[in-house]
């Protein structure tokens, strides 16, 4: 029997990129006779037409399965719901824009195929076409939290990916609610052959990542992958503590040997708003740690099905 490759493609909004990206995959279907499709859409609480061009999809061409969420949960939520539903020996991950090339397909099947991968994964090496600013940010952030993790963070790591079925399994497993894929995809290990390929502009349709939502992302990567803040915290603390002792004895000397007349409230000001800024600080880090405990021990489902192809 033929081998299933499934792909997961997680839409949001992408009424217009949909035909384009079912065009393109089919183009590649032909080219990799010797495999069967199925295509899994999960629309991610779209408020456009995506979910009729997906039931359309789905009665002329039965390779196309879809799941429709309640709401918008975030791609990362639609990624799970994806490979959790998808029934292929393989599973890609795919955007719905494009961006993704369709194109290296064949050549990830056949790494994994005919030689000793598990994983095939892809990253861009040049981040073109992107804003300058949103680059640096990218560039910082993987500096920062690859220091901080244990888990290898790969700079311009795209989800783009074809993967084994046990290492799909392997990754259903991890049912955490504050999902960071990035981070999960490494965590489960196996071998793993980067490809690398240009940045490719989106096909139709605009990005749903502004830079404030990349910058909460970018937390989230941290709380999920690291506890070195809390560290940082607990150093500062010791630190300060370090510090006040130090001037403490400075302090006792010199009205022991000058008399020092009391003065300098003004430092005493600066001081009392450093250090409560440090205070401040270091329960702002516990509770970003507190609040995804909080969330995390609510086991609330990560997505809510409204409507599947199952259904018609
Ligand atoms: N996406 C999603 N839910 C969201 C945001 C995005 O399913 O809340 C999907 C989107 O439809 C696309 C993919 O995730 O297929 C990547 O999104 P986008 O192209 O906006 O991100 P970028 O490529 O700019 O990083
Ligand atoms: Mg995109």
């Amino acid at each position: 029997m033929k081998e299933l490759i499934s792909i997961v493609v997680p839409c949001f909004n992408e009424e217009e990129a949909l035909t384009y990206f079912y065009e393109e995959i089919n183009k590649i279907r032909e080219q990799l006779k010797e495999v069967n499709f199925e295509y899994l859409f999960v629309d991610d609480g779209s408020k456009d037409k995506t979910l009729d061009k997906l039931r359309a999809l789905n009665k002329k061409d039965k390779r196309v399965r879809y799941i429709s969420f309640s709401r918008n949960f975030g791609k990362e939520a639609a990624m799970y719901a994806g490979l959790e539903n998808a029934k292929g020996d393989y599973v890609a991950i795919m955007d719905a824009d494009l961006q993704d090339p369709p194109s290296l397909l064949p050549e990830m099947y056949n790494y994994l195929k005919n030689e000793d991968y598990d994983v095939v994964a892809t990253r861009r090496v040049t981040r073109k076409g992107e804003p300058v600013i949103r680059s640096f940010f990218a560039r910082m952030f993987y500096k920062i939290i690859n220091k901080m993790s244990k888990v290898e963070m790969v700079d311009g790591a795209r989800d783009y990916r074809l993967m084994k079925r046990k290492v799909v399994n392997a990754i259903i497993n991890l049912k955490e609610y504050n999902r960071y894929s990035k981070g999960l995809f490494s965590f489960v290990g196996f071998n793993t052959k980067w490809l690398e390929y240009e940045n490719i502009k989106r096909v139709a349709g605009e990005t749903k990542w502004s830079f404030w939502k990349l910058f909460l992302y970018a937390l989230d990567g941290i709380t999920a992958f690291s506890v070195v803040p809390l560290a940082i915290s607990s150093i500062m603390g010791l630190l300060f503590c370090l510090i006040a002792f130090i001037m403490i004895i400075v302090i006792i000397c010199k009205t022991l040997i000058w008399g020092d007349p009391v003065s300098g409230w003004p430092s005493l000001v600066c001081i009392i708003f450093l250090v409560s800024g440090v205070q401040l600080f270091c329960i702002g880090i516990l509770s970003g740690y507190l609040s995804k405990t909080y969330l995390e021990t609510k086991n609330r489902p990560i997505y809510i099905i409204k409507e599947t192809e199952l259904e018609r």
